[in-house]
């Protein structure tokens, strides 16, 4: 029988060991960290709260043959996001804007949607060239909400200028001409795992021919032992960063505990100003987070990082509008193609930025193409 060695527990690993398990392969699976779950890994705290290690966790998507495999391993509890800003010190506006935001923030008396889309095509540039993040604010939203909402938050989360961004980072942002105020309005499904997600990759994991081993490096000198392996890595690393390093982004969670009485009624509050803050996260008022009570609950307050001030913790890749960053990778990737036993997954292995459902439906396709082609050899 043959024998598969994945590097990286998290959801790309994951999905690749629980399908050739299933496709009859003996699978290995490596993580470098002490735990499984990849940056999803949750625990509960001491003051009986989940916490998600790695930053908040919001599972939504539209793919439903995502949801139908990983509900072979969970149930699931409702849970609509929401995210409010604070402005002006302690003022809390919904974000991403909607009709709400803009007549709280800018003293207007807008009444429907059809003078929300008005006011917004007035103050919104006419310029239809979109070359970077700038250009696409500013065709969408203007210049004063652009400067408000967008342009301190990115420079601290990315240490870019908006006009040095790509744009589809921001294109992912929703803007409401209505009161809708749900993080993922577009997205047919939402919901949290009801035991978390270290439970979670627990039952994924659960198979007679997986071995998961915490704690273990991944080492070349490994390779001849294994058949194939699926490596979730970063691959600037596995290449001896030959072509120059691969940036990321990085936080630095800082949690406190605090007094139920003192805590908040909000999930997540972001800070727009230019201090060096993102957002603070209220665990406890996840449904399924607070598990008992001890008079206390955590709060995560993250600060954003290049990962080399951050002990090479990679989560963001970054994204230019000239793609230089994509380029080098591209160099990476070209040379990746040439290794016979070997293919890059996941986040840092293919360097992408890509949500849970993304990196599930992207290990489900790429695990099924590789157990048809290994069975018409
Ligand atoms: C702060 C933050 C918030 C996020 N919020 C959301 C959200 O709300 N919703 C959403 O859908 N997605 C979110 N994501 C994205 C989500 O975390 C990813 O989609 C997912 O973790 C990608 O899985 P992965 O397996 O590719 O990578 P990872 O989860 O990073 O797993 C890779 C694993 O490989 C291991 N590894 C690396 N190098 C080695 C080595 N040399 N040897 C052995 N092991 C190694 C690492 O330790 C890690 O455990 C968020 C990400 C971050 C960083």
């Amino acid at each position: 029988m043959q024998k598969i060695l994945v590097v990286g527990a998290g959801f790309a690993g994951a999905v690749y060991a629980r399908m050739l398990a299933e496709g009859g392969y003996i699978v290995t699976v490596i993580d470098r960290r002490s735990h499984i779950g990849g940056n999803c890994f949750d625990y509960i705290h001491e003051s009986g709260v989940r916490v998600h290690k790695y930053g908040p966790h919001l599972f939504h998507t539209s793919n439903h043959r995502v949801v139908a495999w990983l509900s072979q391993f969970t149930s699931w509890v409702d849970y609509n996001h929401r995210v409010v800003a604070k402005i002006d010190g302690d003022r809390l506006v919904p974000l991403p804007i909607n009709r709400k935001t803009l007549n709280i923030t800018l003293g207007l008396d807008l009444k429907t949607s059809e003078q929300v889309e008005e006011y917004l095509t007035n103050v919104s540039s006419k310029d239809d060239v979109i070359s970077n993040a700038e250009d696409w604010l500013f065709a969408n939203i203007g210049k004063k909400l652009t400067d408000l909402y967008f342009r301190p938050y990115t420079k601290k989360m990315w240490n870019l200028d908006l006009s040095d961004m790509d744009a589809s980072v921001v294109k992912r942002i929703n803007i409401r001409v209505d009161d809708d105020d749900r993080y993922f309005p577009l997205d047919t499904f939402q919901g949290m795992p009801a035991e978390g997600y270290t439970n979670l990759f627990e039952k994924i994991f659960e198979h007679e021919r997986i071995n998961v081993l915490t704690n273990i490096e991944f080492d070349k000198k490994m390779l001849p032992d294994y058949d194939f392996c699926f490596n979730s890595m970063p691959i600037d690393v596995f290449f001896d960063y030959e072509f120059g390093d691969l940036p990321y982004r990085s936080i630095k969670f800082h949690t406190k505990i605090v007094r139920i009485a003192d805590a908040a009624s909000e999930v997540t509050i972001n800070y727009t100003d230019s201090g060096p803050y993102t957002r603070e996260t209220w665990w406890h008022n996840i449904p399924n987070h607070h598990l008992f009570e001890t008079g206390e609950v955590v709060c995560t307050v993250e600060e954003p990082c290049d990962y080399k001030e951050n002990y090479m913790e990679r989560y963001y890749p970054v994204k230019t509008h000239d793609r230089r960053y994509e380029n080098v990778y591209q160099l990476y990737s070209n040379k990746a193609k040439e290794l016979r036993n070997m293919q890059f997954i996941g986040r840092c292995g293919t360097y992408q930025y890509l949500d849970m459902h993304q990196v599930i439906n992207q290990s489900l396709i790429g695990a099924a193409k590789w157990l048809t082609e290994r069975q018409c050899k």
